[in-house]
């Protein structure tokens, strides 16, 4: 009796783990086939400075409308892409796709100064990789400060030494460096010191309760007070109210990003969104 409910236990697990496995599967080879047709698309979400509301950057967010599926979440499909040596196609794709629609559309430097793009540790993994990026930023006229390239502190530490040797030229070329997903990791410290960084993003996780719960409230207020310290600029992620945009503002947070002030849109959206903007800022 308990026997044969072990076994029809484990048929259960079985059957359920061949699904599980046989979707992923499934969504790797439709994923090798998008990244190969080039059907992966790119988001731009805007960053914008407290003091005068002006767009101080976009952010790019690869997107990937699944034919039968829909949009499938960049969460799923940009780990899977890492696991199976693929994020560097990825990469190299929504890079040179995004600087070319905003270079064609005339929206970088004058009214977008500047356009940060996330990036995995299988980047910076072997010897062609800085000239891979500057490869992909040719494009560019003159100096690469326009760019930042947006880093988690756990990608950074699954592979420091490359890292720092690619941010390194990358630097001398005037590419940013961002820390993303501040504070989430066990290591944001050391991290700080270890690479050359000109801005944090503090995680959305800590921002959400900022208006309601007193412990994160401080949190972030010590976040903005150290890296006022060290001289790093700080975007606040995931702002979504009027609170906490205002208690931002009050402990010196220089810029934001989140639903409140923009979603991340296609590029025919981001041309109407700055172009309402400074229509707007014209007549006050
Ligand atoms: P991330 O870099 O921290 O990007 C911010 C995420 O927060 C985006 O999710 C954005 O849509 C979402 N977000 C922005 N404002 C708000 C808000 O006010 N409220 C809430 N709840 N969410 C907000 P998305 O586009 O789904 O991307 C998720 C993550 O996937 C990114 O987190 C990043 O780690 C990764 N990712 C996206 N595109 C790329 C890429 O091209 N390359 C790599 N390596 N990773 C990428
Ligand atoms: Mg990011
Ligand atoms: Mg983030
Ligand atoms: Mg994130």
């Amino acid at each position: 009796e308990a026997k044969s409910m072990g076994s029809n236990r484990l048929r259960v697990y079985k059957s359920e783990y061949g699904e599980h496995a046989s979707k992923r599967t499934k969504l790797l080879f439709d994923l090798k086939a998008a990244i190969a047709n080039k059907k992966l698309s790119v988001a731009y979400q805007p960053q914008f400075k407290l003091d005068d509301q002006s767009i101080s950057g976009v952010e790019v967010l690869a997107r990937w409308h699944h034919p039968e599926a829909g949009l499938i979440p960049p969460d799923i499909f940009i780990p899977l892409a890492e696991q199976h040596g693929l994020i560097s196609s990825i990469t190299d794709f929504i890079m040179q796709t995004a600087i070319r629609e905003l270079l064609d559309a005339d929206l970088l430097y004058q009214r977008i100064p500047r356009v940060s793009f996330n990036v995995s540790a299988a980047d910076f993994n072997n010897q062609t990789s800085a000239q891979r990026f500057l490869h992909n930023l040719a494009d560019l006229p003159g100096d690469l400060s326009v760019v930042e390239l947006e880093l988690t502190e756990t990608s950074a530490l699954l592979n420091l030494e490359g890292v720092k040797k690619v941010l390194n030229v990358l630097r001398e070329r005037g590419v940013q460096v961002s820390l993303d997903d501040f504070g989430t990791s066990y290591s944001s410290l050391s991290t700080l010191r270890l690479l050359p960084i000109q801005e944090l993003k503090i995680d959305q996780s800590f921002v959400r309760d900022i208006a309601t719960n007193a412990h994160d409230a401080r949190l972030v207020k010590t976040i903005l007070a150290m890296a006022s310290a060290l001289n790093l600029r700080v975007v606040a992620e995931g702002v979504e109210s009027h609170q906490q945009a205002r208690y931002l503002e009050q402990q010196g947070c220089q810029e934001v990003q989140g639903f409140l002030y923009a979603k991340p849109m296609g590029l025919q959206s981001l041309k109407s969104f700055v172009h309402n903007l400074s229509a707007s800022a014209a007549q006050q």
